[in-house]
């Protein structure tokens, strides 16, 4: 058993993670702002409300409770906001990491699991992208948690920080059975936006950009299962249990699917017909964003249970119809 912080624990992630890791049997304290996440998606664990850049609260967060672990979850995470509003997205995710990194030190924990990206890599130069692709991102967002990685690195090396680094490429899905799923006042997502324009809630779906060099000119992008993604992070923390140092992974299921593809595949599992216009591509949006995970279903014996698109578009489905009620914005 575990005593384990989650940092943006009411968000869409860090929820599914207090879920799993109450249902392996750790204990669970969610520190989150409430500026993205729901007070209601926190029902494992006691929520404490916080801001990464009030170095007072962290202190006494902290102060109040012994953590084997922390994994951290509270950024911005949208690409196209980074790309107006870079200021924020350097201040939240590189600053309020820094904040808590020290808050860690100051309290002698060591070992966290960090939430990055895909758009670390940037565009990419080979068909599958692993651990050892060139990583230029080409927005702030990426750009962010690229720097943070780079912290952590330096904290390895200067104070013997463990930690595991996760690249998530497309955080899907959803436990409709848990009352949990993917639910931003502002929705940005694809898989939501799609769903939401089935039942006729959203408005008809833009799909940003068709003249990609795709083979349906949309983008494409590798969805993972947010409970897949939660079981890596358990895996992450074992991990770090046996091993020092700092370390990354690349989350993905290794298959590439189209906007178009998506579409599809949500009117087929809907049986409802998706709406949708070409619009002018997105600010900082690669081509084709696809993972090699060969290094954690090897390393961390990571094994994702969601491998198909179709059951994680359900999931996500099952949950749009039905939300909590706190997932009604
Ligand atoms: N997308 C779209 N319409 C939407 C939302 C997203 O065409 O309403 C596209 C977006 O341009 C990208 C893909 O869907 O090519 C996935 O976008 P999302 O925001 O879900 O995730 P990202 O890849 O940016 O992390």
């Amino acid at each position: 058993m575990h005593d384990v912080l989650i940092c943006g624990g009411a968000g869409y992630i860090g929820s599914h993670m207090a879920q799993y890791l109450s249902e392996q049997g750790h204990r669970v304290t969610v520190f989150d702002n409430l500026s993205t996440g729901h007070r209601g998606a926190v029902a494992w664990g006691e929520l404490v409300e916080g801001d990464l850049l009030d170095a007072a609260a962290l202190q006494r967060l902290f102060a109040g409770r012994r953590f084997d672990a922390v994994m951290h979850f509270a950024a911005r995470s949208l690409v196209g906001e980074s790309v107006r509003d870079p200021y924020a997205y350097y201040t939240n995710n590189v600053t309020g990491t820094v904040n808590l990194l020290q808050a860690m030190r100051s309290h002698d924990v060591e070992r966290i699991v960090f939430s990055s990206t895909a758009a670390i890599f940037g565009e990419p130069c080979s068909a599958l992208i692993d651990e050892d692709h060139p990583k230029q991102p080409i927005n702030p967002y990426g750009a962010s948690k690229l720097m943070a990685e780079r912290i952590l690195a330096d904290a390895a090396a200067a104070y013997g920080l463990r930690s595991v680094c996760l690249r998530y490429f497309n955080a899907a899905g959803a436990l409709p059975q848990h009352g949990i799923g993917e639910a931003h006042v502002c929705e940005t997502h694809l898989i939501p936006n799609v769903l939401r324009s089935a039942l006729g809630q959203g408005g008809r779906l833009k799909v940003f950009g068709s003249d990609y060099e795709t083979p349906d000119g949309t983008c494409v992008r590798d969805y993972v299962h947010v409970q897949d993604l939660a079981q890596a992070h358990a895996l992450a923390m074992d991990y770090m249990d046996v091993q020092p140092g700092a370390h990354a992974f690349n989350l993905g299921n290794g298959q590439g699917f189209s906007v178009l593809d998506v579409i599809k595949t949500a009117e087929a599992v809907s049986g409802l017909r998706v709406p949708y216009d070409a619009a002018e591509r997105r600010a900082g949006d690669p081509a084709r964003l696809v993972a090699s995970s060969a290094r954690a279903r090897r390393v961390l014996k990571w094994q994702p249970v969601w491998t198909e698109l179709a059951p994680i578009i359900e999931s996500a489905w099952r949950w749009h119809n039905a939300p909590a009620a706190w997932g009604k914005v």
